[in-house]
């Protein structure tokens, strides 16, 4: 059963309206928005997490969230937690109503991981690359396309999955239109080369992950070399290992790229699972 709080850490019944029609995040997805992963009433990665609201929150030229609003409702949904080990722990943050005071709307909502991520996490998945339409440079060029800002415009990034669910695959590498590899809809790419990870980074407009981030800190401490560098797409077929990196993913296997089968990463996607376990 879904666990729904509020910022001054009340409890809320999930199944009953709680957003007013004319909020902006319901009308234009005008709002950010974080999922942290919750391991036996753990929080992973607290902090990056609420750096990077803070940010995709200055993207949008929001109110800065607050800190101890989070923190009252983060503690109100562990607190009242009846699930599995493992929740997904939704921070939503909106606007607020359309032609009110600017007062944002926040909460916290934590859900169970769902079966689908369980079992691709387990045995990996099959993506397709998708031309998300701008060069590497648009970041910098156009920042009011909020390229890297964490907002509740998720439309495209769902239409992508669909059209890889058409294409017999489950998930998406985005690219630019210069052939420069981004992230997945959901997820930061990490390509594996001998003791070698790489990721692309932030400023081609993806946003910063904290799962890559606690992996390449815990590779690096073990003598991996970890590179945030461009990635071109032919070098992801070239690669030992592909792989989607998100909170509720973890560290998930890529086998199938474009219909052609990778080389096989099992043993590479333990040591991985395993160093990024490691931080915790
Ligand atoms: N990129 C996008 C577009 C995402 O939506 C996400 C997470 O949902 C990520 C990357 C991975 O970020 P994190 O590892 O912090 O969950």
């Amino acid at each position: 059963m879904p666990v729904l709080a509020l910022l001054d850490g009340t409890i809320a019944d999930p199944t009953h309206p709680l957003v007013r029609v004319d909020d902006l995040g319901l009308m234009r997805g005008d709002g950010i928005f974080e999922t942290v992963l919750v391991v036996d009433g753990k929080p992973r990665e607290l902090e990056p997490h609420f750096d990077r609201l803070v940010r995709s929150a200055a993207m949008l030229d929001m109110p800065e969230p607050s800190r101890a609003g989070f923190d009252r409702a983060t503690r109100a949904v562990l607190g009242n937690w009846t699930g599995g080990p493992e929740i997904a722990l939704k921070w939503v943050y909106t606007r607020g109503v359309e032609g009110g005071d600017g007062t944002p709307t926040g909460f916290a909502l934590g859900l169970e991981i769902a079966d689908k991520v369980k079992r691709q996490r387990a045995d990996g998945i099959a993506a397709v690359t998708l031309d998300r339409g701008f060069d590497a440079d648009a970041a910098a060029r156009a920042p009011w396309l909020l390229l890297g800002a964490k907002t509740l415009s998720y439309a495209v990034n769902m239409a992508a999955l669909r059209e890889a669910d058409r294409r017999g695959a489950e998930e998406v590498i985005f690219t630019t239109s210069d052939g420069a590899v981004l992230e997945g809809p959901t997820s930061t790419l990490i390509a594996v080369s001998g003791r070698t990870l790489r990721t692309p980074p932030a400023t081609i407009g993806i946003l910063p992950g904290t799962t890559q981030a606690a992996l390449f800190r815990a590779a690096e401490r073990e003598g991996w070399s970890v590179k945030v560098e461009p990635i071109r797409v032919p070098e992801l077929t070239e690669a030992d290992g592909v792989f989607l990196a998100s909170s509720v993913r973890k560290v998930t296997r890529v086998h199938t790229i474009d219909g052609t089968q990778l080389t096989d990463s099992t043993a590479l996607h333990g040591e991985l699972v395993r160093l990024y376990d490691s931080e915790y």
